[in-house]
């Protein structure tokens, strides 16, 4: 093929190429085949997007492909930890739905308590908006976007991936990523057809006339009412979302029959009529040694089981490992022969070390639910720690050893709190959660005593003198 004609080839439907610096790489036609794009990303969730973005702001040819179109539904609570919004250099105001400052909990939809904060632990957006958001910035950086269309398999080389588009149009890239959320063809076919475990969610939407006037700023978790789970209901300005995620599901538990009753009981909602109910996989995060990157492919997000085994939190983890996949793909471009491997290398050191606490602490925590509710409750240094930990500011490592503190001086009979601060915070800069307020309700009354609009008293967990 002569250099004019792949020239014009290279040009078809891409970008002008940005930088310099990679751009003779389009020369390097090999095997017949014109290498299209740098990087091809399949699926446009958060993973996808953050991905993309960060490929294209470093002058690489990025192509994304998303099977629906946008502005796209996507079955999820819409909670951000603060986390998320360190991780993304951006502005997300204009999607943010409501911002939270009080965790509402109950066991059972009884014994509630409130953590509640002077600064926002949280805010809730609906994943629509977001989605789009994410996914407007990375073409903004110069990635492309193909909507509608979905990718039904792909065939790597030595110099690239072929990658096939159900109809059967074909592209071509140096480096592909599976970005494609929890039911991932690319995870698939790269872990050689092994399923993998994940946990399961039901959930439905509501609306409540007047919601959002009355500026619902909680959100509520319910443990105990299902094994190895919990209930949530989120606000989303004026939509409710509502749901019962099992973090690793047992058989004989009918999860839809417990989303009803738990939905049936809570005296706020009742009545509510829920919308795009579904069960939704939640692939969390497990000690299996699942391979994320082989050859020139790499899995993001969901694809690569990084939901937290404690919460269900998804997004943040999946926000970070596209930007270390997004990293690595640039090192290897660059020249860099490890730069794919140094991918598993950074989830190793960050998200893995604190996702493997995690894992073991929620399979105690969530085996005596009733013990370890009991241990939150009377303990405020462990409400404060669990917001630094959302916030990115502290770790599970520390959580743990406070957690498994606190259930010791329990069995002992010391419920009494601790009103210090024993875990180590190291260089990280220091907590902005400094007041929170550990708010009892009466127990006696249930459900029925646990109004949205229960008054709050934020009051300091500082030393005592
Ligand atoms: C019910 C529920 C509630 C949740 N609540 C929360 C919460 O409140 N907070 C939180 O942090 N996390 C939550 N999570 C987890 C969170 O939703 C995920 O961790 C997050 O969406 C993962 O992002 P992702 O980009 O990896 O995948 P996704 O968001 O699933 O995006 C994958 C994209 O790939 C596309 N795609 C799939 N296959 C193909 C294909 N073959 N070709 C092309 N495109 C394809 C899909 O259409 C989709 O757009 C929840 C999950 C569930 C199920």
């Amino acid at each position: 093929m002569s250099l004019t004609i792949r020239l014009f080839i290279i040009s078809k439907g891409f970008h002008i190429d940005k930088s310099p610096c990679y751009g003779s790489v389009y020369l390097d036609a090999i095997g017949g085949g014109v290498l299209e794009y740098d990087v091809i990303i399949v699926g446009a969730g958060p993973a996808g997007s953050t991905t993309a973005r960060l490929c294209a702001k470093k002058g690489l040819r990025t192509l994304l492909i998303e099977k629906d179109r946008f502005p796209r539904y996507k079955p999820c609570g819409g909670y951000l930890s603060p986390r998320v919004l360190r991780e993304l250099d951006f502005d997300i105001g204009g999607v943010i739905e409501s911002s939270i400052s009080e965790m509402k909990l109950t066991f059972r939809l009884k014994d509630p308590f409130s953590i509640v904060s002077q600064d926002p632990i949280g805010y809730v957006v609906m994943r629509e908006s977001f989605d789009h958001l994410l996914c407007r910035k990375a073409q903004d950086e110069g990635a492309d976007l193909y909507e509608g269309r979905r990718v039904v398999g792909f065939q790597e080389d030595m110099e690239g991936v072929d990658v096939s588009i159900k109809g059967g149009e074909s592209v071509r890239c140096r480096y592909l990523v599976g970005a494609d959320g929890a039911r991932s063809i690319v995870a698939q076919s790269l872990r050689g057809g092994v399923m993998r475990r994940a946990g399961v969610a039901f959930q439905g939407e509501g609306r409540l006339a007047g919601v959002k006037q009355r500026r619902w700023s909680f959100v509520h978790l319910d443990f105990g009412g299902v094994p190895y789970g919990y209930g949530w209901i989120f606000p989303k300005g004026s939509v409710v979302s509502t749901g019962i995620g099992v973090l690793f599901p047992s058989k004989g538990v009918n999860l839809k029959s417990r989303f009803e009753r738990f939905i049936g009981c809570v005296d706020y909602i009742k009545g509510m009529n829920m919308e795009r109910t579904c069960f939704y996989p939640l692939p969390v995060f497990s000690a299996e040694d699942l391979p994320v990157s082989k050859g020139r492919v790499l899995l993001v997000g969901d694809a690569a089981n990084l939901i937290d085994p404690m919460t269900g939190e998804g997004i943040s983890y999946t926000v970070r490992s596209g930007k270390m996949a997004g990293e690595a793909i640039v090192s290897a471009i660059k020249g860099d022969q490890k730069g794919i491997s140094r991918y598993r290398e950074a989830l190793e050191c960050t998200l893995f070390q604190d996702l493997t606490v995690a894992l073991k602490l929620a399979k105690a925590v969530y085996r005596f639910p009733k013990l370890t509710y009991n241990v939150l409750k009377s303990n405020k240094n462990l409400g404060l720690l669990y917001l630094n930990i959302l916030a990115g500011n502290a770790h599970y490592d520390a959580f743990s050893r406070e957690m498994v503190e606190g259930i010791r001086r329990r069995l002992r009979g010391k419920s009494r709190p601790r009103l210090h601060y024993p875990w180590n915070l190291g260089k990280r800069r220091p907590t902005p959660f400094s007041s929170i307020g550990i708010n009892g309700h009466d127990t006696e009354h249930g459900p029925s005593h646990f109004h949205s609009n229960d008054s709050k008293e934020v009051f300091s967990t500082k030393p005592r003198k």
